[in-house]
């Protein structure tokens, strides 16, 4: 019987820090990580809400976009995911879940700091899914730096890059694809709100993420397509044992959430669900908050 299938405290529902020390290098591994994170490979449990959908998931291979793509195939769509080619052994496993629903599955390795890249992804995911109704804008850069003499151009230009002008690039050739009736959804964090000190450029670059979603909103519904965003607080994904976080700070991840532990992917997995099916025909330039109880405010 799946954990969820009866009531239980919140609190008490997934692994509770410390956790053990675990740097990667970045990109970093879901496969590394200990304990291993719930994107829903076990638990998820679709029921329609998304048949014959087409979706695009950039860094759909690991973390929360891992969830979002098990959840969205379970639902009956078809997955196309973006990620780095470092993270292939990541993206096969979602390949093969995604696979095991019976539904297509597309792998799209390659570096979206790159704009001909992000082009050329759309185009491919288009052609090969046949379509496209669903845009998930999810992957991220998340390197902190103690002191702002140590956050070099080089680093703030990545972060921008990956977060923003990747947003861009691949929302406005994909766009033009999708027909009315479609959603895109982008994520951006808790940073936008309540920024650490440690993470100037990555804050600054979800802050954007919130104010472009929901600007690109307002546009995209004269075309009956609505835009979102979801906001997560402290969720266990290879992006903080990466460099995301001290590592002292990520064995006490999601520690001081109103839960005592970090978020679970798989437990942002029906927002993603519900913001892209048809349930959401009201809802448009949205912030969906999944802090742990910290607000979007
Ligand atoms: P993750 O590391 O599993 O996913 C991020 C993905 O981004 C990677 O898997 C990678 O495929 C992709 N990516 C990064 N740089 C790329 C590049 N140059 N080219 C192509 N792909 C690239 O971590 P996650 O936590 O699931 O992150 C997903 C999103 O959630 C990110 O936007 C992140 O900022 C956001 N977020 C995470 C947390 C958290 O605590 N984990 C909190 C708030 C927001
Ligand atoms: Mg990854």
């Amino acid at each position: 019987m799946s954990k969820k299938s009866s009531l239980n405290d919140p609190r008490g529902l997934y692994p509770t820090p410390p956790f053990p020390d675990q740097p990667q290098p970045a990109p970093g591994l879901a496969r590394k990580m200990n304990p291993t994170p719930d994107h829903g490979e076990q638990s998820y449990r679709g029921s329609g809400k998304l048949t014959g959908r087409k979706a695009l998931i950039t860094g759909g291979d690991s973390g929360i976009g891992r969830a979002a793509a098990i959840a969205f195939a379970r639902e009956g769509a078809d997955v196309a995911i973006a990620y780095l080619p470092d993270e292939e052994a990541d993206a096969e496993e979602v390949i093969r879940l995604v696979e095991e629903e019976g539904r297509k599955a597309i792998g799209l390795p390659g570096d979206i700091k790159e704009e001909s890249w992000c082009r050329a992804l759309v185009e491919r995911a288009v052609s090969e899914l046949g379509g496209l109704d669903i845009l998930l804008v999810n992957a991220g850069r998340q390197q902190y730096r103690e002191k702002i003499e140590e956050l070099s151009t080089d680093d703030f230009d990545k972060t921008m890059k990956t977060n923003l002008y990747a947003l861009h690039w691949i929302a406005q050739a994909a766009v033009p694809h999708m027909p009315v009736g479609s959603s895109v959804i982008t994520t951006a964090s808790i940073q936008a709100y309540q920024p650490s000190p440690i993470l100037l450029d990555y804050a600054t670059t979800k802050a954007g993420i919130v104010a472009y979603t929901k600007a690109l909103a307002k546009q995209l519904i004269e075309r009956g397509i609505r835009a979102n965003v979801v906001a997560p607080g402290p969720v266990w994904t290879a992006l903080q044992p990466s460099g995301g976080q001290p590592d002292e700070k990520v064995k006490n991840f999601g520690k001081d959430s109103d839960f005592g532990r970090p978020g679970q992917p798989v437990e942002l997995a029906p927002v993603f669900v519900l913001l892209a099916s048809q349930e959401a025909s009201f809802i448009n330039g949205e912030v969906y908050g999944v802090t742990g109880g910290k607000g979007v405010a």
